[in-house]
C-alpha cells in the first residue's frame, strides 16, 4: 500500500512540499539576486527591482505548476469517462453527453437518433472460449463500431456486451441505414481469439429517434423506447435491427443501462 504521512496520502505531501520549496525560492531568489546585483535597501531602484522580481518570478512559477496540474486534471477527468477495457466513453459519459446532445438538437430543431446494440449469445463465447477471450471480442466490437460511425458520433460502452451510438443530425432512414452498416461490419469481420483461431459473431440493434420538433425530448424515455425495439430484434431472430416504435414510449420495463437486465 502507498505510504501516509500521518494519514495524508504520498500525492497530497509531494504536492504540499513542493508548495514550500516554491514559496522558499520566492525569498531565496530574491537574495542571490540582490546580492550578485549588489542591491541593498539603500539601492535607489530597490523598491523597482523588487517589485519586477515578485512580478514576473510569481507569475512564471505559478503559471508553470497551475500547467502541469491543468495536465493531470484533463488526463483524470478524460480517464473517469474511458472504459477501461475498449476504451470508449462510459456509461457516465454516455449519459452525460446523451443528454446535452438532445437539448442541443430541440435548440436547433434538428434530429437525433440513438442506437443500442448487444452482442448474440455472447455468454456461449465466455463459456467456450474464457472470460478473457470474451474481453478481447469486446475490445474488437468495439474498434469496428467506432470505424463504422462519424467523428461527431458517440460510442460508449453502456453494459458487459451493450453498446449505445448518440448520432447527431441525423434522422430515422439515416439512423437506418447505420445501424445496416455496424450490424453487417461486425457480421462479416473475423474476430480473432489469438493468433491462429478466429469467430464470427453477430449484433442486435434497437433505435430510437427525436425528430427535433417536439418540446420534450426525455433522455429516459428514448433510451426506453431504443431498448425495447433491441428487445424486439432479439426476439425476432437476433442479428437484426428494429425501429423503435410509438407503443414503444410508454413502456415500463426498462428506463436506462442500469435498469435494465440484460
Ligand atoms: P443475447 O443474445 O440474448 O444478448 O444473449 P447473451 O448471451 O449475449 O446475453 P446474456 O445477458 O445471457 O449474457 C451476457 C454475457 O456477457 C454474460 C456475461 O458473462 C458477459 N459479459 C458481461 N460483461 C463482460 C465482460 O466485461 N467481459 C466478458 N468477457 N464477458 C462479459
Ligand atoms: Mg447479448
Ligand atoms: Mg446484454
Amino acid at each position: 500500500m502507498e505510504w501516509r504521512f500521518f494519514g495524508i496520502s504520498r500525492t497530497r505531501v509531494k504536492r504540499l512540499l513542493q508548495g514550500v520549496v516554491l514559496g522558499l525560492g520566492a525569498p531565496a531568489g530574491w537574495a542571490i539576486i540582490s546580492a550578485l546585483g549588489d542591491i541593498s535597501p539603500q539601492h535607489p531602484q530597490y523598491l523597482f527591482w523588487l517589485f519586477t522580481y515578485m512580478t514576473f518570478g510569481t507569475i512564471s512559477i505559478f503559471a508553470v505548476f497551475g500547467f502541469i496540474i491543468g495536465r493531470h486534471e484533463q488526463r483524470f477527468a478524460e480517464l473517469s469517462f474511458i472504459d477501461s477495457l475498449t476504451s470508449l466513453y462510459n456509461t457516465r459519459f454516455f449519459h452525460m453527453r446523451f443528454r446535452q446532445e438532445l437539448s442541443r438538437s430541440a435548440r436547433q430543431h434538428q434530429p437525433l437518433a440513438l442506437l443500442i446494440g448487444d452482442i448474440d449469445f455472447f455468454k456461449r463465447v465466455n463459456d467456450t472460449y474464457g472470460h478473457q477471450a470474451g474481453d478481447g471480442v469486446l475490445c474488437q466490437v468495439a474498434a469496428l463500431l467506432v470505424s463504422s460511425v462519424r467523428d461527431a458520433d458517440v460510442v460508449a460502452r453502456v453494459g458487459g456486451e451493450e453498446f449505445a451510438v448518440i448520432v447527431p443530425a441525423t434522422d430515422s432512414a439515416g439512423a437506418m441505414v447505420l445501424a445496416e452498416r455496424m450490424r453487417l461490419n461486425v457480421k462479416d469481420a473475423s474476430i480473432w481469439l489469438d493468433d491462429s483461431r478466429s469467430i464470427r459473431i453477430t449484433m442486435s440493434f434497437g433505435i430510437s429517434v427525436y425528430n427535433g420538433k417536439d418540446p420534450i425530448a426525455e433522455p429516459d424515455m428514448l433510451y426506453g423506447v431504443a431498448d425495447r425495439a433491441l428487445y424486439r430484434a432479439k426476439a425476432n431472430g437476433r442479428n437484426r435491427v428494429e425501429m423503435g416504435r410509438t407503443d414503444d414510449e410508454g413502456g415500463t420495463e426498462a428506463a436506462g443501462p442500469e435498469m435494465r437486465k440484460a
